[in-house]
């Protein structure tokens, strides 16, 4: 946790997770207690908590890398970030964006008509004006009429020509409205990144102008007279950038281009890098797909110096520098609550009476017997498997050998009860006791290794393959990771709760489709190497709830999800702040029962199968929340009751 966390996420001394939205020494919530909360208020699991505060100081702290980096190199422009809306369109995400992104003049990205709509609705309403709008994605003549309708309204929206094609669109829409449009160049960028997405990048990108188009792009603007609309060098070489050394390449190409676009006669004034920045989902800190070998500050310095340097070497004016973090900026917000149902294999969880299994064996004399049967048989030891096993039970010591020994001992009893199956000489009843028996003897020698402190049989770690267990998720891998299946992604997942006690199950997990391929079985290596197979969790307790969490999911997944198997919304808490008169920020936990973000095709999208009916939930959990949930410093512990303001503001984000 520590590793992947960034001091958000943390493991309390009872075992519980918790929570600090605020950051590092800001007040904690924990996420089993308000699970718990939560459920008895109506709202049952899986539950999407969006802690918005993170993502106000996850926009901080990049922003304070950049400055950090400008004073460094004694950068004389400045840093303007914009957050890509494709990311996570939720409304409240949104709107955090906006809010903590105004002391740093952040803006918006948006790579569609249906974005740009959603945005410019957003921004109207605030009332902010100049604020950068980068306008990337496919585009028509509406589009394009759009992003000028933006500038009327105050803002500063750049329309990208990400084809050459875009140019006469918008330079025939401009002449139809009669405004000076900001105009941006998406470059293909030589430089390719390694990763899944590199493909973003080079020759052969969906998007971008090549040198010789960029070159036609500016000849066409200055014969129209409108060089000075030329204002933005746009680039993307792909998400999830995991080694510096990428970067630092990337930003020596485009800095040469911009400076090149400057001595070409455009009134050039911003350097887009677009995305990349990357996320430690692992916490390994190394170049693997699922992690990063760089900080923020390093990233910041090398975007800033890239620029600085050229900028010197030309002599032209430094231009404001954005970025379009989106994985950086809001995975940490979003964490998914889920509980498991059940395992498959739960009778194994039942202790196994011995003797009653011994006793209650037959072996048939009728059937025929392999060489070693038979002469076990014949040797009047009819129930010899049995026996052989309760041998090597009974015969588990306190040594690391002899609990390699009585593993090896009972695997291959455990083997020789298939043969005998095969042979029709075990009832299917016998070959259960013989799987008994088994999971008998395993589970005594992690009882004795437990007790004298000795080291496991390798098969028999909680991550070892041979012995995972399939625990049954309340989830749908396809609506809520997505991209653990579809490009195999890896998220941290963790209990919330029994953190104290010893994970001794290997898991799995499978989701509640009816899909195969609805599963988790590579989890996040601590290390750095291979994923691992299995994920080290508790024995389930009857009759008692099992949480896990998954984290990191704030970008993508939500968007990206599907209602395959109609599984829909997902009951969603909020957790934002709210100032006081002395201008403290209090933690509010509003229950926002259904998922603001529905890409479902009909209007009333089915709500996950197994969450309760959202509209009910949500009634039933604003009155047992009555006053609202209230945060501060005690509200690790217990929720205090909150005064009506709160009530209202939970009522407000519900009706919203
Ligand atoms: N900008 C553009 C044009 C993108 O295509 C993307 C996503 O791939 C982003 C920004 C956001 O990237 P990231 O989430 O890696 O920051």
């Amino acid at each position: 946790v520590p590793g992947w966390g960034d001091k958000f996420f943390k493991a309390s001394d009872d075992g519980h997770i918790l929570v600090a939205p605020q950051g590092e020494g800001g007040p904690t919530l924990d996420l089993y207690a308000l699970t718990e909360q939560l459920t008895v208020a109506g709202l049952r699991a899986p539950l999407l908590f969006r802690f918005l505060p993170i993502v106000g100081h996850r926009i901080a702290k990049l922003n304070a890398a950049f400055s950090a980096a400008i004073e460094r190199f004694e950068y004389q422009g400045t840093y303007n970030g914009v957050f890509p809306v494709k990311a996570n369109h939720d409304k409240s995400l949104i709107d955090a964006v906006l809010e903590y992104g105004t002391p740093h003049q952040f803006g918006l990205e948006v790579g569609s008509k249906a974005e740009l709509v959603m945005v410019m609705a957003r921004l109207a309403g605030t009332g902010r004006r100049g604020v950068n709008l980068v306008c990337n994605g496919f585009k028509d003549a509406e589009y394009m009429e759009l992003v000028l309708h933006c500038r009327e309204l105050g803002m500063n929206a750049m329309v990208v020509m990400e084809q050459y094609s875009e140019l006469d669109l918008l330079l025939s829409a401009a002449r139809r409205l009669g405004v000076r449009p900001s105009i941006g160049i998406r470059a293909k960028l030589t430089t390719r990144h390694a990763g899944h997405w590199g493909s973003t990048s080079g020759d052969k990108a969906k998007f971008g102008l090549r040198a010789r188009e960029i070159v036609g792009a500016v000849n066409t603007l200055a014969e129209e007279g409108m060089l000075d609309c030329l204002n933005l060098l746009h680039f993307h070489v792909g998400s999830q950038i995991t080694n510096i050394r990428m970067v630092k390449e990337v930003m020596r190409e485009a800095s040469f281009l911009y400076a090149e676009l400057v001595q070409m006669g455009a009134t050039m004034r911003f350097i887009d890098c677009g995305g990349g920045l990357a996320v430690d989902y692992d916490g390994s800190f190394t170049d693997s797909h699922a992690s990063m070998s760089y900080t923020l500050q390093h990233y910041a310095n090398d975007v800033v110096s890239a620029v600085q340097e050229v900028c010197i070497q030309r002599s032209i004016p430094p231009p404001t520098i954005i970025t379009e973090s989106g994985r950086a900026l809001a995975s940490h917000a979003s964490v998914l609550v889920f509980d498991v149902l059940n395992t498959p294999e739960c009778l194994h969880e039942k202790r196994v009476e011995q003797e009653e299994v011994v006793e209650s064996i037959e072996i048939r004399d009728d059937k025929p017997l392999t060489k070693q049967l038979r002469a076990a048989a014949r040797s009047g030891k009819g129930k010899f498997l049995l026996m052989t096993f309760k041998e090597v039970y009974d015969n588990i010591t306190a040594d690391a050998f002899a609990l390699r020994e009585a593993y090896n001992d009972a695997s291959y009893f455990k083997d020789e009860g298939v043969r005998a199956f095969k042979l029709g000489v075990l009832s299917l009843e016998e070959r259960a006791q013989v799987d008994m028996m088994f999971d008998a003897a395993c589970e005594r020698i992690r009882e004795v290794a437990r007790e004298a402190d000795l080291p496991l049989p390798d098969a028999l770690r909680p991550d070892a393959v041979p012995h995972t267990k399939m625990y049954h998720v309340n989830l749908s891998v396809f609506r809520s990771a997505v991209d653990s299946w579809a490009i195999q992604q890896l998220f941290p997942i963790v209990p919330i709760h029994r953190l104290e006690e010893e994970p001794t199950v290997a898991a799995t997990l499978a989701d509640l489709t009816c899909d195969s391929d609805g599963k988790v079985d590579r989890f996040i290596n601590p290390r750095g190497g291979d994923p691992l197979p299995a994920l080290p969790l508790h024995p389930l307790r009857n009759g008692e709830k099992y949480y896990l969490a998954l984290f990191l999911t704030g970008v993508y997944q939500e968007v990206m999800g599907s209602i395959h198997n109609m599984f829909g919304s997902l009951n969603t808490v909020v957790v934002r702040e709210a100032r006081g008169q002395a201008g403290d920020a209090a933690l509010v936990v509003e229950p926002a029962a259904v998922q603001g973000c529905e890409p479902a095709p009909c209007a009333d999208a089915p709500a996950h199968p197994m969450a309760d009916d959202a509209s009910s939930a949500s009634s039933a959990s604003l009155a047992a929340l009555e006053g609202g949930m209230e945060a501060d410093s005690a509200f690790t512990a217990t929720h205090a009751p909150a005064d009506g303001a709160a009530a209202a503001a939970a009522t407000a984000a519900v009706h919203d």
